[in-house]
């Protein structure tokens, strides 16, 4: 099917950004105003162009460093460069720390310096934490769904969102990686997952030189801490596949977000694992299956204890601690088509797909299982992926859908009193809510886009009252223009299947004439190598409640969400 696979060439990110220390001589890692929580693990490696690495002298508030830790380091000479690295320290102290590196390249002494900040364990407030993902939800992500799901009289609205109701805490976050002002979820999700900055389409590492992308310096990620600080469960939620970005930097350290036969496996990190993309646990030689090699997980998760579920009825019969659920061969289906149109076509034989609010529910159930608490993620991913293929219609359902899943998580939370919720994006796009279109006196096209005081308001109706508008596109709806898109067709009006906005013809992005046949033409205005609508560097919002949250407030970088969700736990990890 021509738009699948189309889609999925939206989803991924075929960026290949040079590296962010490609011409220097000495590069420290971690960077330069690197944060950890004591006792956190990381790899430290010190790269130089012309040294030995016999010749590498490093020191820690002036002491050697190898003596510092407790490690001996190991040492590389490959052609021109040379490395130097310590794997699995922790620095135990709380307060700053100066790292000071000393090499001897080309016949000169080269010196440099980098600062660290180590932060204190918290006291413990939180016995749990729910981290929301609304991936590429940017504040007007939040409007269309409330505008949607709400409505709005007379300019006031009639309700507000379940993640506007988390009001303990509230921030702008700022995205950005340490390489590039534009991140993608690798990075973005990691800095939520480790409480460090790095590179596009890398997760839990800093990128050194390496082309091995499971060489680069590791760092310690939240499942692996909660698990080894204090034994507590690790849950994640996704409509995408539960081997994209998202989920996967939660626990996988690589510098490439395609290796998704390798997360697939370290999804055993997690004790319920949710959502879609089955094609990287079943063997090479099964239909559809995605990976190289003969190993069959689905097997290998179920040795390990794991109940596995196929579709919504397997889910809701699924018991025991552990649970692997895999609804679909790629990401699952969007809420539209899932729920609503029902396209056969569309659905591609998965017609039994669970909910992410019923997702959230049972992971909840299961976690809370545990006396010693869990960090369950969950993920909107598709709010993303339909606004890289212009359909905000269905981003907007998906939202609507994801703000369901916070639902469920505040009346757990609501009952259960230690539970902190926090709800955010990784990234923004470059949407924004202009007015509405309607057709009423006849006009259509760019002259039926109606501006200030033409544009009224938008006649959604919930007759159901579900939360979820019957018509995607009634008589009066929203228009939300895009700030940066390939050439492509506008219709003003929700396509009744996906249909991706540009298709590749060589090296260049065209208009798919197939979408919104006699619409709009829009020439793009970013490369025209890229055959979708890409992220934006806008903060994106987030709301917290609970234990905790009075962390999240102002302006934050969003390494600082890490550290607000550890020291709502109190984790200490410099403790046995
Ligand atoms: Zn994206």
């Amino acid at each position: 099917m021509f738009w699948r696979k189309a889609l999925i060439v939206v989803g991924m990110i075929l960026l290949s950004g040079r590296s962010a220390f490609a011409d220097a001589t000495l590069v420290t890692l971690p960077i330069d105003r690197a944060k950890f929580l004591a006792g956190q693990k990381f790899d430290m490696e010190i790269e130089v162009r012309g040294a030995k690495a016999d010749e590498i002298k490093v020191s820690i508030d002036g002491r050697d460093a190898a003596e510092f830790f407790g490690v001996a380091p190991v040492l590389k000479n490959e052609d021109s460069l040379s490395s130097y690295r310590l794997n699995g320290v922790a620095l135990l102290k709380p307060g700053a720390v100066k790292v000071d590196v000393e090499a001897r390249a080309e016949g000169k002494t080269i010196r440099s310096s980098v600062n660290y900040t180590v932060a204190a364990p918290g006291q413990k407030r939180a016995k749990n934490v729910i981290l929301f993902i609304g991936d590429g939800m940017g504040l007007a992500s939040r409007q269309i769904a409330r505008i949607m799901s709400k409505g709005i009289t007379q300019g006031k609205y009639d309700g507000l969102l379940n993640m506007e109701l988390l009001n303990d805490g509230m921030a702008l976050v700022s995205t950005s990686g340490y390489d590039s002002l534009v991140t993608d979820s690798a990075n973005a999700a990691s800095a939520y997952a480790t409480g460090h900055k790095s590179v596009v389409n890398a997760m839990g590492v800093y990128e050194n030189s390496s082309k091995d992308p499971f060489e680069h310096p590791k760092v310690e990620n939240i499942a692996e801490l909660v698990r080894r600080a204090r034994g507590m469960s690790v849950g994640l939620v996704t409509t995408s596949n539960i081997t994209d970005a998202t989920p996967a930097a939660m626990v996988a350290h690589t510098r490439r977000r395609a290796e998704q036969n390798y997360i697939a496996g370290e999804m055993l990190k997690a004790d319920v694992v949710l959502g879609g993309g089955s094609w990287h646990f079943l063997p090479a030689s099964s239909p559809g299956s995605k990976r190289k090699d003969e190993r069959n997980l689905i097997d290998e998760f179920k040795f390990a204890g794991y109940a596995f579920a196929k579709d919504r009825a397997e889910l809701a019969s699924a018991k025991g601690g552990k649970i692997l659920g895999l609804f679909n061969l790629d990401n699952m289906n969007v809420y539209l088509d899932r729920e609503m149109l029902k396209d056969p076509e569309v659905l591609g034989g998965f017609t039994d797909q669970p909910t992410l609010p019923e997702m959230t529910q049972k992971a909840i159930d299961t976690l809370s299982m545990n006396e010693n608490g869990f960090f369950l993620m969950v993920e909107g991913a598709c709010i993303d992926k339909q606004l890289h293929a212009m359909d905000w219609e269905r981003s907007a359902y998906d939202t609507i859908e994801f703000d369901k899943a916070i639902g469920v998580a505040r009346k757990f939370a609501e009952k259960e009193g230690s539970t902190l919720i926090i709800s955010t994006a990784d990234h923004s796009h470059g949407i924004s809510i202009t007015g509405t279109y309607h057709e009423r006196d006849g006009k259509s096209g760019r002259e039926a886009v109606r501006t200030y005081a033409n544009a009224i308001f938008p006649t959604f109706s919930d007759a159901g009252g579900d939360g979820y508008p019957d018509d995607p596109a009634p008589d009066v709806t929203l228009v939300v223009q895009y700030a940066n898109h390939p050439d492509y067709y506008e219709g003003y009006k929700a396509q009744s299947k996906p249909v991706s906005p540009a298709i590749m013809s060589g090296d260049a992005a065209v208009a798919n004439a197939s979408r919104a046949p006699g619409g709009v033409f829009y020439l793009g205005n970013i490369p025209v190598a890229e055959s979708s609508e890409v992220h934006a560097a806008d903060d994106v919002p987030l709301s917290a409640a609970g234990p905790g949250a009075d962390y999240f407030m102002g302006v934050m970088d969003n390494t600082e969400v890490f550290f607000g969700i550890v020291g709502a736990l109190g984790l200490d990890p410099t403790q046995k």
